[in-house]
């Protein structure tokens, strides 16, 4: 897990077609982008959201086809969850950072 993304903040993103969009990740120039304008929470969702692409790109399913784009469906039904479980559960996080403490 050594590959960093930078993470770059803009008030507004827009897709190719001119969409605006919560936020998108370059899988192939590692930037993540995320639109500033939202709720924090949407923002910080968001932010897991791109992660969780990332490590489906790692783990070779980032062209699994699910949902009207790559991983999307997986991506979209597991970030409010995972989120919830890190937000509930600080000592599972305490206990799986152990190694690094
Ligand atoms: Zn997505």
């Amino acid at each position: 897990m050594t590959q960093s993304y930078a993470v770059e903040t803009f008030d507004h993103i827009f897709n190719e077609e001119g969409e605006a969009l919560a936020g998108d990740v370059d899988q192939e120039t590692h930037v993540m982008r995320l639109a500033s304008h939202h709720h924090h929470d949407e923002v910080v969702e968001t932010y897991l959201h791109e992660v969780l692409h990332v490590l489906l790109h790692k783990a070779n399913y980032g062209s699994i086809q699910m949902g009207e784009s790559p991983n999307e469906d997986i991506v979209n039904s597991l970030s409010p969850i995972l989120l919830a479980f890190i937000r509930e559960n600080p000592a599972v996080i305490r206990y799986l950072r152990k190694g690094f403490a």
